[in-house]
């Protein structure tokens, strides 16, 4: 069995739904597919949700609205026959009705989760919709069924595992199963998702539930590249990666894959393949256990860091120094990604800053702190990249004009990683592009 799945700008369009019906038709081999909510869905749902937050329910109104017109439009040109497009009205009626009960009751985060549910249902039913009408035998299997996730927000992979293979005994006479990616049951029972672009993880999750053959992940982009493609003008697909070598730029800001989609095909030994739905010929990225190759492979850039410094001469020399910071960040919930230290003091990074009156307040008794915003770690990755001759100083002749904050090296033998401040992201990027691929 397979996993396919396909993001918002696969299935964003009538006739890339179309062609998403193509490809899942094109061989015999069992298959879950799962699909994301239509591209632009879920951010029109998030300012749905912020609107009723802010309680401007005439806004919200606005916004419904407009989005229901789209799901109109587009049904009218995914469907031909008058059967399949009253179904598609009445599904649409549904969640559209759904969404204007909300605007009456007050605000909530269980509602917010509910909300933002309503793309990969929409999303799922109308595509089951187009295969009835194409004769395509399948089954709709509700994620809510079997994707769980416990009080910590981690799935509980146990308990998918039992409750899918529950689900696919049912439908024993069925080779196309369609689910959506994205939204889970928390261990309240009630709707809740795997965070932004969390399809991938679901796709990754049920790859490893059903010890899928491959997870495929089909997006607009013909696998993971070189570099940012949004920001830098020449880049190229990576043929092979490690699942190691794939997590650095995925966890670094590689809006490709979600980052936390690579530990269940690792962890089940599934083969991830990143394939294009508009070019579904061109070979796209393997990520499998082998590398396929050493050297750099891999520059990507995640924006919106802070980096904390704590200066300290007591630091010097003093055992148990490090494990007091990290408790005040462990206390709040707030992760590190990058740390460098010297003797009078230490350096580092964390993307999340809900918390961070409340560390330095913790951290003040330790000495001086400082702090900087708006700085972006830059990871270079490739296998065995910190044994790869003269890459250090590639880097620094790279980017001999640009302030440098941190260096993080040695703590994996596939990435390198510097802080930089945000305003010389782009610079850098292109800069890496040049020096160490040669990609002008
Ligand atoms: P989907 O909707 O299919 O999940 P995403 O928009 O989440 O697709 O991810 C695909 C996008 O990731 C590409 O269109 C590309 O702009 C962006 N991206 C960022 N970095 C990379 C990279 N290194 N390689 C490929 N794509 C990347
Ligand atoms: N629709 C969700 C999002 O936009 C999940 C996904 O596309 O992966 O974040
Ligand atoms: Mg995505």
């Amino acid at each position: 069995m397979k996993i396919m799945k396909f993001g918002g700008t696969s299935v964003g369009k009538p006739e890339r739904m179309h062609e998403v019906a193509k490809l899942i038709t094109k061989d015999a081999e069992p298959k879950i597919v799962v699909l994301s909510a239509l591209s632009g869905t879920t951010n029109s749902l998030v300012e749905i949700s912020v609107s009723l937050a802010n309680a401007d329910r005439n806004m919200a109104k606005q916004q419904i609205e407009i989005l229901e017109a789209h799901y109109q439009n587009f049904i009218d040109q995914l469907l031909k026959t008058a059967a399949a497009l009253a179904s598609a009205k009445s599904i649409i009626s549904e969640h559209f009705e759904f969404l204007n009960i909300i605007l009456k009751i007050s605000f909530s985060e269980a509602l917010n989760k509910d909300i933002l549910a309503q793309g990969e249902l929409l999303s799922t039913k109308l595509f089951s919709v187009y295969l009835t009408e194409q004769g395509i035998d399948h089954a709709l299997i509700p994620a809510l069924d079997f994707m769980t996730i416990d009080n910590d927000d981690e799935p509980q992979i146990g308990s998918i595992k039992v409750k899918l293979a529950q689900i696919l005994q049912r439908h024993k006479n069925k080779t196309v199963f369609i689910t959506q990616g994205f939204i889970s049951r928390n261990a309240k029972g009630e709707v809740d998702n795997l965070k932004r672009g969390g399809s991938d993880y679901s796709a990754s999750l049920i790859a490893a539930a059903v010890n899928a053959s491959v997870c495929e992940i089909w997006t607009d982009i013909d696998g993971m590249h070189n570099n940012d493609p949004r920001v830098v003008k020449k880049t190229v697909a990576i043929e092979q990666m490690s699942f190691e070598e794939a997590a650095e730029p995925a966890y670094f800001g590689a809006k490709i894959l979600h980052p936390a989609s690579i530990w269940p095909a690792q962890f089940y030994k599934v083969p991830v393949k990143l394939l294009n739905t508009m070019q579904p010929e061109a070979r796209g990225t393997l990520i499998t256990e082998l590398a396929g190759s050493v050297g750099v492979k891999a520059i990507a850039a995640k924006d919106g860091i802070t980096a904390i410094k704590i200066k300290s001469s007591r630091m010097l020399l003093a055992y148990g120094f490090l494990r007091k910071i990290f408790e005040v960040f462990e206390k709040h919930r707030t992760s590190i990604d990058m740390i460098t230290t010297s003797e009078v003091g230490v350096s580092l990074t964390i993307d999340n800053d809900t918390n961070l009156p409340a560390i330095i307040k913790e951290l003040e008794p330790f000495g001086t702190v400082e702090i900087d915003a708006n700085q972006t770690i830059v990871s270079i990755v490739g296998n065995e990249i910190t044994e790869t001759k003269d890459v250090m100083q590639q880097i620094f002749k790279s980017l001999s004009g640009i302030p440098i904050r941190m260096v993080s090296y040695g703590g994996s033998s596939h990435n390198i990683s510097i802080l930089i401040p945000k305003n010389y992201k782009v610079q850098t990027l292109q800069l890496l592009n040049v020096g160490l691929f040669g990609l002008e």
